[in-house]
């Protein structure tokens, strides 16, 4: 089955009790047995709910992995991952990873002892030297956010493999449209699904796919356990979402290149960060890895009062937190996710006061471009 069709007839389509082609909502918490024990296969929707069994066996099919699961968020799948963790093993993880993430092992599962290195996963040399004794897993994101670094995937899980780790890849920014980390050797990967999948700014979610038998039964385990699963309208919005995410990523991709080449003439804008893009540090380990480059792009408009402009005037960019939904929206790293961070520090990492980031939409990309000129001229 190639991609764009198995968005569309993965997993288990719709419900062959009455032919209807989308599958029921099984808005239910529990099931009647005919005896003790005896049951259809669900006994409680923590544990197990049609509708969500459903779009976790399409995410499986999709990424390609042994199992799916689908969480009440995105940090709520990565926090029921790292639970496979104990007090005392270490993750390496990639140091521009997502806010969310770095708070929860910062400031929640350092309580836990869980040690943690946060290291530039984009250089093979830095995550070989920070491995220890007790390593037990390499956590990644490629592309990141804002600068779009990019990890190899293929020399990561090799080295993974070659020390006994277990690889995990938040796919969040590529989708499992444009980009297959299970292929390239990772074990588990996991989505905020509120984003690309969903694509509607409609549904908060999170979803988990892994490549052996064992990782399914233990986060199985974790996911009854600590029960911070997916409820079925959720579940159902998300599947009605994947179905057009080929169409939807196609579309971004081909909107992101016409305004980047718009980008590119423009006198105010400067240093362009997208791995779909020759000059670009990661786009020969990007293109190796990836079908396409995405939605997501950065760019220094040279100061924050340019920048504020921006955000005052544009009608068509939406000044919100989240990415990957129909509508374009705009933010200011150094002012938003990143203002936490000293501004010394921040220059470092190349977030300067006029970063700005965008994710792109699928409004006429006409309308995007003279936005924007509008909205910089004042
Ligand atoms: C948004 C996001 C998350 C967190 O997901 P929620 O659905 O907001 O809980 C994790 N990783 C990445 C890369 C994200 O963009």
């Amino acid at each position: 089955m190639r991609r764009k069709t198995q968005l569309i007839h993965g997993g288990i389509t719709g419900d062959e009790h009455t032919g209807a082609v989308s599958v029921p909502i099984y808005q239910v918490s529990t099931y009647k047995q005919d005896g003790v024990g005896q049951h259809k296969g669900y006994e409680y929707s923590r544990t197990g709910n049609p509708t969500r069994h459903a779009l976790e066996e399409l995410i499986k099919d999709i990424e390609g992995g042994k199992a799916g699961f689908a969480f009440g968020s995105g940090m709520a799948a990565i926090t029921s991952v790292l639970m496979l963790y104990k007090s005392g093993d270490h993750i390496i993880f990639t140091d521009d990873v997502y806010g969310g993430t770095y708070r929860l092992v910062s400031n929640v599962l350092n309580r836990f002892n869980l040690d943690v290195s946060f290291v530039d996963t984009s250089d093979q040399a830095k995550i070989k030297e920070a491995i220890k004794p007790n390593t037990k897993a390499i956590y990644v994101e490629t592309p990141t956010n804002p600068l779009l670094k990019v990890t190899d995937l293929q020399a990561t899980a090799d080295l993974a493999k070659e020390h006994g780790l277990t690889f995990i890849v938040d796919n969040t920014f590529s989708t499992p449209y444009w980009q297959n980390p299970i292929d390239h050797g990772a074990d588990i990967v996991l989505h905020s699904a509120t984003k690309y999948l969903g694509g509607h700014s409609d549904v908060v979610a999170g979803l988990v796919v892994v490549n052996t038998e064992e990782l399914a039964s233990d986060l199985h385990f974790i996911l009854n356990s600590a029960g911070a699963v997916l409820g079925p309208q959720d579940s159902w919005l998300l599947m009605r979402g994947i179905k057009t995410l080929g169409v939807r990523m196609e579309e971004i991709e081909s909107n992101t290149r016409e305004f980047i080449s718009f980008l590119q003439q423009h006198p105010q804008v400067t240093n362009i960060y997208y791995p779909g893009l020759e000059s670009h540090n990661g786009h020969d380990t990007h293109q190796k890895q990836a079908r396409g480059a995405g939605g997501m792009v950065s760019f220094d408009v040279g100061s924050d009062e340019n920048a504020e402009k921006l955000l005052t005037n544009l009608r068509y960019f939406t000044l919100a937190e989240s990415l990957g939904a129909v509508e374009s929206l705009i933010s200011v790293p150094a002012k938003m996710t990143h203002a936490s961070i000293p501004k010394e520090r921040r220059a470092e990492l190349g977030i300067t006061d006029g970063l700005v980031r965008v994710s792109i939409g699928l409004e006429d990309v006409e309308d995007l471009k003279e936005d924007f000129e509008k909205a910089l001229r004042g």
